[in-house]
């Protein structure tokens, strides 16, 4: 499996489960790092070694060769891993040739305001290729998660069809790997400040991700029914403390 982001660390473990041999080979340091805070990405990477995935991290694929029913992978550390399979999770880049060549304006994706109408007053876009303004983030955000493809293209298409709906959704993204699950909002990202509030650790907990005292993302590890809880605290201006959120979800809302 080369990668070791939301991609790789899924279909790791689906192979795992299945009775494969996996070796995992990414340059980061240790699974999902890119969103886990360093504690949480370095408990992820021994609970893959523990269920007999091969991790192989700080390393790059700069070579792949067939040679009869088998595939050899070389890495930047000259290693040579011989296998009978190969996995690339190694991110997406959004197609916007089509976009580009209608001459609508593209910027890391296809540029679309609140009602996700293109710079064509006639062509919309939505899911993983649209940038979209987000007012709870306060910024313009690309999001390649099924809730935002799904929620995005039914307006999208309401709106063709003559509503005039503001897109404000912040969507949430949902991952299983082996028995451990998780959901999260926002911005998840392992180089904003973080804070984590566990119930048990490693097992049960909730990590909050701050900015200029706000929380611009939440990570619901093994907690469910919390994403709207999340969302609203994400919208909240603050300013927030980590004393602040200590407790502050799981939280009861209204049904
Ligand atoms: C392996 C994998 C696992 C994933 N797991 C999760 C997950 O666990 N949770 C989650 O939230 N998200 C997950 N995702 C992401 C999720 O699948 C995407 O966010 C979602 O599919 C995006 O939907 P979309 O309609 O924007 O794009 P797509 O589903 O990529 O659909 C785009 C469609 O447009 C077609 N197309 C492109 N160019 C043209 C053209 N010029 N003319 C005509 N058709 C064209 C394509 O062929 C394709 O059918 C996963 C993605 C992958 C690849």
């Amino acid at each position: 499996m080369i990668g070791g982001g939301f991609i790789g660390s899924e279909i790791a473990a689906a192979l795992a489960m299945n009775g494969k041999e996996v070796v995992m080979i990414f340059p980061g340091k240790d699974i999902g790092d890119r969103v886990f805070p360093p504690p949480l990405a370095q408990f992820v990477s021994s609970f893959y070694r523990q269920k007999g995935v091969e991790i192989l991290a700080g390393e790059e694929i700069v070579g792949l060769e067939t040679r009869g029913n088998l595939h050899v992978l070389k890495t930047s550390s000259f290693r040579e891993i011989v296998v009978d399979g190969v996995v690339a999770g190694v991110g997406i880049e959004p197609n916007v040739v089509l976009a580009q060549s209608a001459g609508l304006e593209v910027e890391n994706g296809i540029v679309v305001d609140e009602s996700l109408r293109t710079s064509h007053p006639d062509i919309y876009a939505a899911g993983d290729v649209a940038a979209f303004y987000n007012p709870a983030l306060g910024k313009r955000i690309r999001v390649e998660h099924e809730d935002n493809a799904n929620t995005m293209g039914r307006l999208a298409g309401r709106n063709m069809a003559g509503k005039s709906e503001a897109y404000h959704h912040l969507p949430f993204f949902y991952s299983d790997m082996f028995d451990l699950g998780y959901e999260a909002v926002g911005e998840v990202n392992s180089r904003l400040e973080t804070f984590t509030d566990w119930k048990r650790p490693n097992e049960e907990g909730i990590i909050y991700y701050l900015q200029n005292d706000r929380v611009r993302g939440v990570l619901l590890w093994n907690v469910w029914e919390q994403v709207e809880a999340a969302r609203q605290l994400i919208a909240e201006p603050g300013p927030f403390t980590v004393k602040d959120l200590e407790g502050k979800l799981p939280a009861n809302l209204p049904t």
